[in-house]
């Protein structure tokens, strides 16, 4: 039987995070797959597991002027029912897995679990997001580019929790989702694009664009988005296709059971033309 404990507060959680190591549980819903062993069988838990989604410190959300922070254990139907939350966070989180399962499924499990095809992600990277962790030593705050280095890869510390996420806010003019699966519930992304623009005085003020579930973690660049920054539709129009040619060669899928290489690669291209044309619509 494996050892459990349910601290009672924040403070608690850290000290024991300290002692030794446990592992986080929050609603579950990707430890209970990736623990399960055979039909009727236990979860193969070989660490404590420490459940953290009753913390009052680790729920709820706070609006500021220029951003949301999120805290990790609010759970995806939460954040999805609070109307606060605008569109362009709603939308990728409304669309993961199933009622049932978005009202225990938490965004600090999505983001700290780090699949490939965690859909949380690519709209955290593609909005700047960053993330705080906080231990019995005090904070830490970084982008969640740098947080997330790898497939199921973070730099989480066993005696941290992540303690926040937080999203800047925008005023997009052009927003664009497309996640791409077998079916339309309960299924993980093949391919997912995400895209905010912002246009001010007919140039471009900003584009943010993420590509999920290609890569081990999803491709974003902030040197590719800075290159549309101020034009307007005539130079927007002349370097478009170099900008796209230059994302595709970010990408490496794999041909898995799913889909083939080809297929999500060429895919993902044409969706990020469908984002770009939309912005030159609205500009002219
Ligand atoms: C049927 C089904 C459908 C699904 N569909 C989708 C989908 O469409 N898209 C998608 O992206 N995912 C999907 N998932 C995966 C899963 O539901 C999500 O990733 C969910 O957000 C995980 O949250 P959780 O609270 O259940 O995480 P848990 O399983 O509790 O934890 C996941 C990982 O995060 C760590 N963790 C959790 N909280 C913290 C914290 N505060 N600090 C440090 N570490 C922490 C845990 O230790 C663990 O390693 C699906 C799962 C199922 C079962």
């Amino acid at each position: 039987m494996v050892e459990t404990c349910r601290p009672e507060d924040l403070k608690q959680c850290l000290t024991r995070l300290k002692e030794k190591k446990w592992w986080k549980f929050a609603g579950g819903t990707d430890l209970m797959i990736r623990k399960r062993q055979w039909s009727g069988a236990q979860r193969n838990f070989k660490t404590p597991v420490m459940l953290i989604s009753n913390l009052p410190e680790l729920r709820g959300i706070e609006e500021f002027e220029d951003r949301f922070e999120i805290k990790p254990c609010t759970t995806l139907s939460e954040i999805c029912d609070d109307a606060r939350i605008p569109e362009y966070i709603r939308t990728p989180l409304f669309q993961m897995a199933s009622p049932p399962i978005r009202n225990v499924a938490t965004i600090g499990g999505n983001v700290c679990n780090a699949a490939k095809v965690a859909d949380s992600i690519p709209m955290i990277f593609a909005l700047d997001g960053e993330v705080v962790l906080k231990s019995l030593e005090g904070e830490r705050q970084m982008k969640a580019t740098e947080f997330i280095t790898g497939k199921y890869q973070t730099l989480i510390k066993d005696d941290e929790v992540l303690y926040k996420v937080i999203i800047p806010k925008y005023k997009p003019d052009v927003f664009k989702y497309t996640k791409l699966g077998s079916r339309k519930g309960n299924i993980l992304s093949k391919l997912s694009i995400y895209g905010v623009a912002e246009i001010k005085d007919s140039r471009i003020s900003k584009i943010k664009l993420s590509i999920g579930a290609l890569n081990p973690i999803p491709i974003k660049s902030e040197s590719l988005e800075n290159r549309f920054v101020g034009l307007n539709a005539k130079e927007f129009k002349a370097i478009k296709e170099d900008i796209v040619s230059q994302y595709s060669s970010l990408m490496g899928a794999v041909t898995d059971k799913r889909s083939t290489k080809e297929y999500r690669e060429g895919t993902a291209l044409k969706l990020i033309k469908v984002f770009l044309n939309e912005i030159q619509e609205k500009m002219e």
